[in-house]
């Protein structure tokens, strides 16, 4: 059946962007003169395809939504980018001096430690042992198969009772913790080694005012379910007199000087953990430690560390399995999620959600969390002064489809307000997430897909003008 509003509906999905759980909501606004408070349009949803508007759902992760994630990694590989050679922006909080580019920069990895023995896919034989000695479970400690790389069994415990479940859990729980007391211990280790540079003794509080540490930080999900990090982590100056501008750091604080910081605090660094079941554990970093200075690097190489970094952000808890681990477990269903994502994963989520029903543990939020496996930060963040944001990138998007329009001859009050010369009044409801039927998805689908195979066309097209250009 075809809708009889088919042109109206079809430019509400156009709008957004080919997300496939749109927001819909009901309501109605109007666009007012800034100065003399005129209306100059109003529009209810009440005329729109079945009285609600679409919004892009905006959700980051690749298995729920394609189409938005696609938008928040090219947002993400653009803000990770500009931190790395500078942007000019639209606006002040959207620019970062092109001086960036000579800062000491750092591409840092931190992993997890071990929980115990998993299956590895490292060539010559998974874990080799001539013993043949068993754990108290009387499975064998070693493993004598060669596995390949995507086989699903890597990742996963050796012996799934001898398996630290609870402190892998709960160190995924504090790991934004254990970043927070690290960038604090960074912070602290430049002090010696300013002092070391200087020749004379340099106090924390006087690094303080010389440096600043910036950064942009990526968690990414490893097959054993433990999340890594990856950062940037860029070395700035202080401009004494207007602190929030981003300058070059003094000539003695090289990007040798930064690495020998960062290795000091990320192998320092150690809290406690809670302990429900009376074992003894500290938070710390893996021994796997990788420090790469990417200061003098090539011109390609900041875009291809933005896209690396971009294209973790997107990934969740079991990307392989999409929608197992996405949303919120409301009850836990191990069989269910077994049958998803595998015992391994699996379990981890049940120990998150049995470890949630605690008292002691409560402020840990694990039940809300054992979908991300007792992660609960966000999958991207960054220091405030890095570089542009996410929102400052989303004001340029609106702002350029507004002129976008006002160039194709539709000068309209809601281009106008997102442009600044008029006000945006209104009252809005939540009214459902999600297209309202299965024939509604499929339609939306192809046009999605529709969408996608055009924009894709004009992406050749220019670049088969940019070649034509180049041969003549
Ligand atoms: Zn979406
Ligand atoms: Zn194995
Ligand atoms: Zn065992």
């Amino acid at each position: 059946m075809v809708r009889e509003d088919f042109p109206s509906w079809r430019s509400q999905v156009e709008r957004v962007s080919g997300c496939v759980r749109p927001v819909r909501v009901a309501g109605s606004a109007a666009a007012a003169d800034s100065g003399s408070g005129e209306v100059l349009a109003a529009f209810s949803s009440r005329d729109a395809p079945d009285g609600v508007v679409l919004v892009a759902c905006g959700d980051r992760r690749a298995s729920v939504c394609p189409a938005c994630s696609e938008r928040y990694r090219r947002d993400l590989w653009h803000l990770v980018a500009s931190g790395m050679r500078g942007r000019d922006g639209a606006s002040a909080d959207d620019a970062v001096p092109g001086t960036v580019g000579a800062h000491p920069r750092l591409f840092v990895t931190l992993t997890a430690p071990s929980f115990g023995p998993v299956h590895t896919a490292r060539g010559g034989g998974c874990r080799p042992r001539r013993s043949g000695a068993r754990c108290v479970h009387g499975r064998p400690l070693g493993c004598d198969l060669v596995h390949e790389a995507d086989h699903r069994v890597v990742g996963t415990p050796v012996c799934p009772e001898c398996w630290d479940y609870t402190g892998a859990v709960l160190w995924n729980a504090h790991v934004g913790e254990l970043w927070r007391r690290t960038r604090i211990a960074v912070g602290r280790a430049l002090a010696p080694a300013a002092s070391a540079a200087l020749g004379r003794r340099v106090t924390v509080r006087e690094v303080d005012r010389l440096l600043r540490v910036s950064y942009v930080k990526v968690a990414e999900y490893q097959r054993r379910g433990l999340v890594h990090l990856h950062a940037v982590v860029r070395l700035d100056g202080v401009d004494p007199d207007d602190a929030s501008a981003v300058v070059a750091p003094p000539s003695w604080a090289t990007p040798a000087l930064l690495a020998g910081a960062v290795r000091s605090a990320a192998s320092s660094v150690s809290f406690a953990l809670p302990s429900p079941d009376g074992a003894l554990r500290s938070c710390e970093w893996g021994p796997q430690l990788d420090v790469r200075d990417v200061t003098a690097t090539g011109e390609d190489d900041p875009a291809r560390l933005a896209a690396y970094l971009a294209k973790y952000a997107t990934k969740t808890a079991a990307d392989s399995a999409p929608g197992a681990l996405a949303h919120r477990l409301r009850r836990l269903d191990l069989a269910g999620l077994v049958a998803k994502v595998g015992p391994h994963l699996a379990r981890m989520a049940a120990t998150a959600w049995a470890l949630g029903g605690r008292r002691d543990l409560e402020h840990l939020g694990l039940r809300r969390w054992a979908h991300a496996l007792g992660y609960r930060g966000h999958l991207a963040t960054k220091s405030r002064r890095f570089s542009t944001t996410m929102a400052a990138l989303r004001a340029v998007r609106r702002t350029w489809r507004a002129r976008q329009r006002v160039e194709e001859g539709s000068p309209d009050p809601w281009a106008q307000a997102a442009s600044g010369d008029a006000v945006l009044l209104g009252q809005w409801a939540y009214a459902g997430t999600g297209f309202t039927g299965l024939a509604d998805a499929d339609l939306a689908a192809g046009i999605t897909a529709d969408l996608e195979h055009a924009r894709r066309e004009y992406r050749e097209l220019l670049a088969r003008e940019a070649a034509l250009a180049r041969e003549l």
